[in-house]
């Protein structure tokens, strides 16, 4: 199976420029061979993958600019443009209303994909190296596993760029639990389960004040000096440790959802984002992408592990009562309580979150079984110790102690 992994890498000015350069061509391309697909539907000409494909080396003939890029971009533009096309086709079949392909225009072509061949990836030396590009600085922040199969090169649209590195692995399925679990992102929490656990959010996510600080200091030392060097330094460690911090506790915490679940039900946040709105403090935005990140690592432990992730729609998720399925209008993001005006259940606001949530996903009315309304809080430190392998409340009466520990991870 492949796997991919995210890696920031750092063009220079010169190397951007290029990269910049073949993503219009590529752009150009995609466009072109997208308007050889609609003049023959036009006509009513049948037209596959394989004219397109041609018709790439004929326009090479033509015109010399194409020659920039790596060939097996170039033919991988092609294999994105059929792909899409596939996908278009499929949600037709199924009787949805959709158009047909857009032309690409502006920034909107964003990635090269270097399949199979045209790339190096140097670990000793921290550099990427792709053909008819060049050399860029790459930071690894977690080894790859596997065969490294390919590296599809990506710009954002703030203009950072990024590797995605694809590697084939090994599946290592796990034995079925028979259990499955809804998780809701936390507010005072990282993350409460329908199990009635809560994950104590880390306390470096809230180091950003202390970043604050040092950041403020720099920006008061002289350009060039000495102290403002030794200041910056002290900047980028903070955030290396805080970054690491952050990758050790989400690596542990999905690692413990996958050994324990079969299924695991999870917010769709990208969806999240359009219904409720979040206030948009500096500690929240991390958190939101420290939930994204999660979810990532969750996903990719999951499928390799033959365990399921399901994303589902967080319609009235933190606003429907678990208990009888009453949605409550006005509640807000400060309420951490939630209670029912209809049928009195009561508990932490999430934890009857993450109860809709397996609700939702299993597709059933209301949660059947009585509960406790308070979550069980496993403070993040016995996480990042990995202490917290398997966690059951057995007895709903029993207030302390109840995670046991088998060993280290
Ligand atoms: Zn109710």
């Amino acid at each position: 199976m492949l796997i991919s992994y995210k890696f920031r890498i750092y063009p220079s000015k010169a190397v951007e420029e290029k990269l910049n350069e073949q993503l219009e061509l590529c752009r150009w391309l995609y466009n072109r061979l997208l308007e050889e697909v609609n003049r023959a539907r036009k006509e009513g000409r049948k037209i596959t993958r394989k004219d397109t494909q041609a018709l790439i080396v004929k326009l090479k003939e033509g015109k010399p600019e194409p020659r920039k890029v790596y060939s097996k971009v170039l033919q991988m533009v092609n294999y994105q443009l059929w792909s899409n096309i596939k996908a278009l086709n499929e949600l037709k079949k199924r009787g949805k209303k959709v158009g047909w392909l857009r032309y690409k225009t502006g920034n909107s072509f964003k990635t090269m994909n270097f399949n199979q061949s045209g790339f190096k990836v140097d670990f000793e030396r921290g550099k990427l190296v792709l053909s008819k590009v060049g050399e860029i600085p790459i930071k690894f922040h977690r080894p790859i596993e596997g065969k490294i199969r390919g590296v599809i090169v990506k710009r954002t649209k703030t203009g950072k760029w990024f590797a995605i590195v694809q590697s084939e692995v090994d599946p290592e399925p796990l034995s079925e639990t028979g259990r499955v679990v809804g998780i809701d992102v936390g507010i005072y929490h990282f993350c409460v389960d329908s199990d009635g656990i809560a994950f104590e959010n880390p306390k470096f996510i809230d180091k950003t004040e202390k970043i604050k600080k040092v950041q403020k200091r720099l920006s008061r030392k002289q350009k060039g000096s000495k102290n403002r060097e030794k200041a910056r330094l002290k900047l980028a460690k903070l955030y290396e440790k805080l970054e690491n911090q952050r990758l050790d506790f989400l690596h542990k915490l999905s690692r413990y959802y996958v050994n324990n679940y079969d299924v695991v039900y999870v917010e769709d946040l990208d969806v999240k984002g359009l219904v409720e709105s979040k206030s948009s403090t500096l500690n929240r935005h991390i958190h939101d992408s420290a939930w994204a990140n999660f979810l990532s690592l969750l996903a990719y432990k999951a499928e390799r592990a033959g365990r399921r992730v399901v994303r589902v729609k967080p319609t009235n998720t933190s606003k429907r009562c678990a208990n009888c399925g009453y949605v409550v209008k006005n509640l807000s993001l400060k309420d951490r309580w939630f209670v029912c005006p209809k049928c009195g259940w009561e508990a932490d606001r999430d934890y009857n979150g993450s109860l809709n949530v397996l609700d939702v996903g299993l597709g059933r009315s209301r949660t059947p079984v009585e509960r406790e309304p308070l979550p069980l809080v496993i403070p993040y430190r016995k996480v990042i110790e990995g202490q917290v392998l398997s966690v059951r409340r057995e007895a709903p009466s029993v207030r302390a102690g109840w995670f046991t520990t088998s060993g280290r991870e």
